[in-house]
């Protein structure tokens, strides 16, 4: 439905005659970017380009306060449009001039502007805001981190709600600078370039800046008391590292892991082609969460990785979404699986590079230890449904599919494919759809069935491909015999252990 501009009487039809045709067809933009899993993610209407974001944040009371400024362009003719965001509101403007808004929900900010905007503009609004982020409830659940010494955002599928305005939805990339005021003796991390910092009046400001486009999910703030490690690359990349000083005796084991991120970084380079961004890092805030997350080029990681131990593994999942769930990005939440699929499988050749198991015999385990009858198989990784986004099946027969395609297709096509996909949809969004397009035109071979089988079927496909590898090991004396318990390859438990990846709450 449009909302028309309608004027009263007899000055209807001359002021008609003074407004150009496509006046007639200004509307809302949608509360929603399409996405069928999410429909309240994102907007219709226009297209964001960058966002900066000069913010203050209060560590003793969790109150934030500050300014967005976001620079778009309109999509459609508008007479208003939305953006996701939960916090509270005090004054919008929109193309300098002021606006009128409402909050509709727990997430939609409503934008009036003044004068309404016409398709293919130049679109700059305004939002100044306070709250605190911990109050924020959507659907009953928040997903910031509070904690002692400050706060956190880094959750999928989005986080952007309790702490900046935004078109909340992968579709709509964006740069960014983040710019936060905390107390001295307090850090705040986010993505990218540290560009410089300032100590005034007892406040050290930190200012960030994302050069490449970035999701909004992936855009991440900590704020609390961190120690810090900085470095470059063998490339010349900087790296940032920030551990919170509360991680007790899981400091050690975070730090022998995410201290080895260029290394990965390096590893997952051979495979994957070029790093695709302006810099790199890890952090590990006081969280009592259990997860990780590939906030770009920065991963979160939970203190309980590193329970027991150093995990390389999980630094390996998180750093191969860079490449596969950053650069590339999901079109829809439905292609989780052109995320986890991949960094699942990453972590299978890094496991295969240490001689601690090769993808073939991860796969081999992961198909022999899944009865046939286990719920496992009755997940589509290709289409999971938003309740079963981060099944484990996405990422472990999301695995076993690309170990399927790499049998298929054999290796030199299979790591043609592996390096071709991120140069070539790079910065962008992409579907399952494209990826098994993708891997057609490299090998020339038609795969739609294969992927069908492996990403569709609600049962345990058949899998002439890893049976014939493992009789074939037997034969040579050293592998399983069809039927029996395939042996757990010693990488096993360092991967599973990564399976709280993306624990996360459903709205
Ligand atoms: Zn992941």
């Amino acid at each position: 439905m449009h909302r028309r501009l309608l004027a009263p009487g007899v000055l209807a039809a001359s002021l008609l005659l003074a407004i150009p045709a496509s006046a007639a067809n200004f509307g809302p933009g949608a509360p929603g970017i399409g996405d069928p899993y999410y429909p309240a993610s994102g907007n219709g209407g226009y297209d964001v380009s960058h966002y900066d974001l000069r913010l203050k944040y209060q560590p003793r009371t969790d109150l934030l306060e500050g300014t967005a400024t976001i620079l778009a362009t309109t999509e459609q003719n508008l007479s208003r449009f939305n953006l996701d965001f939960g916090l509270g509101v005090s004054e919008v403007r929109v193309n300098g001039k002021k606006a009128k808004f409402s909050k509709e929900g727990d997430q939609e900010l409503v934008v009036t502007p003044a004068v309404p905007l016409e398709k293919g503009r130049a679109l700059s609004v305004v939002v100044r805001y306070a709250g605190k982020p911990s109050e924020l409830k959507v659907g009953g659940y928040t997903a910031w981190h509070r904690t002692p010494d400050g706060g956190v955002a880094a959750q999928e599928p989005d986080s952007a709600v309790w702490w900046f305005p935004s078109n909340d939805h992968p579709l709509d990339k964006a740069t960014y600078d983040v710019s936060v005021s905390v107390p001295d003796g307090t850090q705040a991390i986010s993505n990218g370039v540290l560009q410089s910092q300032s100590s005034k009046l007892g406040w050290t400001r930190y200012n960030w800046r994302s050069n490449k486009p970035q999701a909004s999910y992936l855009t991440t703030l900590a704020v609390g008391r961190f120690d810090i490690t900085t470095d470059r690359t063998a490339d010349g990349l900087p790296v940032f590292n920030a551990y919170s000083k509360d991680l007790g005796d899981h400091a050690g084991a975070a730090r022998a892991s995410i201290e080895r991120t260029a290394e990965v970084a390096e590893y997952l380079t051979e495979v994957f082609g070029p790093y695709p961004f302006n810099a790199l890092g890890g952090y590990v805030p006081n969280v009592t969460s259990g997860y990780a997350l590939e906030t770009q080029t920065r991963p979160f990681y939970s203190p309980r990785q590193f329970a027991n131990g150093a995990n390389i593994s999980v630094v390996v999942h998180e750093m191969a979404h860079q490449w596969y769930g950053d650069s590339v990005a999901v079109k829809g939440w439905k292609d989780i699986w052109i995320n986890e699929g991949f960094a699942r499988y990453s972590q299978w050749l890094w496991s295969e590079k240490e001689g601690e198991g090769t993808a073939q015999e991860l796969a081999d385990y992961v198909y022999g230890t899944r009865a046939a009858d286990d719920p496992f198989w009755t997940v589509a990784p290709g289409d999971p449904g938003p309740d079963n986004q981060f099944h484990v099946a996405v990422y472990d027969r999301g695995a076993l599919a690309v170990q399927a395609l790499r049998n298929e297709v054999g290796d030199e096509d299979f790591f043609k494919i592996l390096k071709g996909w991120p140069a070539t949809f790079a910065h962008g969004n992409a579907s399952v759809g494209d990826f098994v397009k993708y891997a057609e035109k490299v090998s020339g071979k038609p795969l739609a069935e294969l992927f069908d089988t492996w990403l569709y079927e609600p049962s345990k496909p058949d899998a002439p491909t890893a049976a014939e590898s493992r009789i074939a090991r037997s034969d040579a004396g050293e592998g399983t015999r069809e039927g029996a318990r395939p042996v757990q390859p010693k990488s096993w438990k360092k991967i599973a252990a990564t399976n709280t990846v993306h624990e996360h709450a459903h709205r």
